[in-house]
């Protein structure tokens, strides 16, 4: 049933910090259809993978009654074929789901949506349409609107969140940003987070340097929260 190919970089056993109230497992999935200049997970990205999705079966079949949810990461998980039957067969044991995406290929969202098949989605937000191929080096901004609408009109939980490093972000790309979520709607919390300094990045970026005057600047005329994440203050 299951393919060979190995479309997975590694398994990270444990977290509670990902998949909010749910002790989870996180698969992180090797390749992407964007290159972004901050990247955390660059081996991820351009690295062969290392695992077929079978041979983390029996992790998920041992793990069954201790873990209530499984995190798909990468990468770009809805870039494999499989992902439609990954997500059924991890259903099928009873886990809860939660996708990381960037947002460019809503069709596989909305067969998933369709079927009920995710319990939780973060999307990536990456900048503004004028800047999306300077960030990505991916040209379907679009395709990431399309995402944004669907799960809007969707009854999936789902957050929309944005990494922020101030050599590659301007003032002007959040305000875009903003003015974008409000457009079409969007009434959760949205998550601006820093770009770590600590990691390695796929291409080698100034130190992210950021004054607390910089968020004063996003004032709450919105119809959503806006929170940081990974900032000191
Ligand atoms: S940051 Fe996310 S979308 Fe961008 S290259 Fe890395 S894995 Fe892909």
């Amino acid at each position: 049933m299951w393919s060979k190919k190995k479309i997975i970089d590694s398994l990270s056993p444990f977290t509670l910090l990902d998949f909010e109230q749910y002790p989870s497992c996180i698969i992180w999935f090797n390749g992407c259809n964007m290159r972004c200049d901050y990247c955390h997970n660059p081996d991820i990205v351009l690295k062969k993978g290392t695992y077929s999705f079978a041979q983390l079966i029996p992790f998920l079949k041992q793990r069954k009654n201790l873990l209530k949810g499984v995190v798909l990461s990468g990468g770009e998980a809805t870039l494999h074929k499989e992902i439609y039957n990954i997500c059924k067969y991890i259903k099928s044991m009873g886990f809860k789901i939660k996708l990381d995406t960037n947002g460019l290929n809503p069709q596989v969202l909305e067969k998933l949506l369709k079927d009920d098949l995710l319990d939780f989605i973060a999307l990536d937000f990456k900048t503004s349409k004028a800047n999306f191929f300077k960030i990505t080096k991916n040209k379907e901004y679009e395709k990431f609107i399309e995402s944004l609408r669907l799960l809007n009109n969707s009854k999936i939980d789902f957050e929309v969140r944005t990494t922020y490093h101030n050599s590659l972000l301007s003032k002007n790309d959040i305000k875009e940003i903003l003015e974008v979520l409000q457009k079409y709607k969007y009434s959760k919390t949205y998550y601006i987070q820093k770009c770590l300094d600590s990691v390695p990045t796929l291409l080698n970026i100034p130190k992210n340097t950021i004054s607390k005057e910089f968020f004063k600047q996003f004032n709450d005329k919105y119809n959503f929260e806006i929170k940081y994440r990974n900032f000191d203050y």
